[in-house]
Formats: C-alpha cells, structure tokens, sequence
C-alpha cells in the first residue's frame, strides 16, 4: 500500500519560537490570577466565564470549579457529572443550559456574579443593527436576547435563534401572563421582549442586549432606570437614503414609507443616552463595549 507523506510541522524561527513562549507564558500568568481570586472570592467564576480574553476562554471549566473555596478536584468532578458536562470541556465551549446548570451550583455554593447591565439599542432600518448585533454575540461578555414576534419567518431565520414566532393568540396570552419586559407593534406585526431570559442572563453577569424599535426603547426607559439606551446613527442622512435604497426589493412606495420611518425614528435620538454614529462596524462595538463596561464599575 501507498504511505502517504505527511509535510513537515514548520520550522519555526528562534524570534516566532521566543514570542509563542513569552504568549503561552502570558496566558497561564493570566489564568494563575483569575483561578487566584475564584480562590479568594473576590470575583465569582461567572466573572471568569465572561472574561472574554482567549488564555481564560481556553481555561478547564473543571480548573475553574476547582477554585472555588471549599470545592476541590472531587467536587467540582461529581459538579460536572451530575450537570452532564463533558470534564475536558472549556469554558468558550459552554452552552447556554450548561450556563444555567452551573448558576445553580454556583447559587447553591452563594457566591454571586456581578449582575449584568441591560442595554437597548435602537436607530433606524438600514443603520446597520443587525451586524452590530452579530459581533456582540461572539463575545462573551454580551448575551442578545432572542424577541417573540407575530411577524413570519424570513426564509434565512430560524425560530428558537433569531425570533421565537408565535400566533397573535400565543402573543395575547404572554401579555396577559405579563411576559414580556417591553412589546410594541411595529410594520404590522407585534414584537416583544421576554421578561424571564433577561433576568436570568443579566443574573450569570452578562450584559443583555435589546435590539428593539423606539417605542420598546422607551417603555425600557419607564421601568428600568439603570438601562443604558444607545441610539446608532448612519454617518449621514444621504448614507441612510442610499443605504436604504440598495436594498433591492422594495417598490417605490415601500422605500418611501421606509425613508418616512427613519425619518421619525432619527428625531428620536435625543431621547437615548448615548449616540453612536456607525461610521465602521467595529469602532461602533467597542464604543458599545466600553460604555457596558463602564457599568460595571
Ligand atoms: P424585523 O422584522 O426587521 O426583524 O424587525 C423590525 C423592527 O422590530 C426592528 O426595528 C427591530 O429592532 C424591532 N424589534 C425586534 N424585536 C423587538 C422587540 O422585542 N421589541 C420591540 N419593541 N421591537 C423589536
């Protein structure tokens, strides 16, 4: 039989050979600290979870409970077992029940995550939101909430991850059991923001983000005074106009009820605490991390 070749692992130079080991140093320095104040309780492991550095991302869940005071290796193995998860498993790899299951031990051992800030971000149709809103559910800091919507599904959406789509008649039936945090019609259809999921989140540390109409916006402002409300701007009215028109589909009289809509959401601006202008992706995130952040302090 034919072996087949395998190539070579690259050389390395001695400069790329001293920089990895001065990274892979860095990283355990960072995860000695952070295991060091789980030990100490001065932050709890869902601190941990949501430091969004790669050396704590990579971090053994298992290393993590092992940490906590009075846990141990025996401990934090039957923790894992009994909430079904994997003992190799690290911490970027945790999903949302795993999440859940281990604020429950985490409750039961009463050492409690710095609760999560609550952020609102609205802006007009065509502002770019939904991209802002993409790269924030890659860090692990940020959780997005998932809305319910009368409204059907777009043939790319999938219900359980960009909405939950329910009947008009599911929809009363969450408002009379109060089940929502904010809800409001919007382009003939109803969307709202689920009361439970915010709560629990913001109560594993994370910040929740809302990505809702103005409307929702300010209910959020009523109830919720430490929300943080940020507006998102286009660079220009011309962008928006032009931005908007490239969206392809539309007739005419559609774009012209779009451009009518911006034009009232953008008057709503100064209601919001913070403006950001989305001149590039990236510098509106960390504009948008910066200010949740702050929160924290
Ligand atoms: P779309 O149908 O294009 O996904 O969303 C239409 C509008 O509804 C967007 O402005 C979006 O921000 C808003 N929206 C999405 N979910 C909610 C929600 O839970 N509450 C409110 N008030 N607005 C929402």
């Amino acid at each position: 039989m034919k072996k087949s070749l395998r190539p070579l692992p690259p050389q390395l130079s001695l400069e790329e050979r001293r920089a990895n080991l001065e990274s892979a140093k860095r990283a355990r320095t960072e995860r000695a600290k952070v295991k060091e104040e789980v030990s100490t309780s001065k932050i709890s492991i869902f601190d941990a979870i949501n430091d969004p550095r790669p050396s704590i991302q990579r971090m053994k869940v298992l290393e993590l409970l092992e940490a906590i005071p009075g846990v141990g290796p025996a401990r934090a193995t039957l923790i894992m077992e009994k909430r079904k998860i994997s003992l190799s498993r690290r911490i970027s790899g945790l999903g949302p029940h795993q999440l859940r299951a281990l604020r429950k031990e985490v409750g039961i051992m009463k050492i409690d995550p710095k609760r999560g800030s609550l952020i609102v971000m609205s802006g007009p149709g065509g502002v770019g939101k939904s991209t802002i809103t993409q790269y924030l559910k890659n860090d692990p800091r940020f959780w997005v909430s998932i809305s319910v919507t009368t409204r059907e599904p777009r043939v790319t959406e999938k219900h359980g991850v960009d909405y939950f789509f329910v009947t008009e008649n599911k929809f009363d039936q969450m408002i009379a059991k109060d089940e929502f945090l904010e809800w409001a019609d919007f382009a003939g259809a109803r969307y709202g923001t689920p009361r439970e999921a915010v709560g629990e989140w913001r109560d594993l540390g994370k910040h929740v983000l809302l990505e809702i109409e103005i409307e929702g916006a300010r209910q959020i402002r009523e109830k919720d005074q430490s929300a943080m409300l940020i507006f998102i701007a286009p660079p220009s009215w011309e962008e928006l106009e032009n931005r908007l028109a490239n969206r392809g589909t539309d007739s005419p009289e559609r774009r012209e009820a779009r451009l009518a809509l911006a034009r009232e959401e953008m008057a709503s601006a100064s209601e919001f605490d913070f403006t950001i202008v989305n001149e590039q992706v990236e510098g509106v995130v960390s504009q948008m991390v910066s200010l949740a952040t702050a929160l924290e302090e």
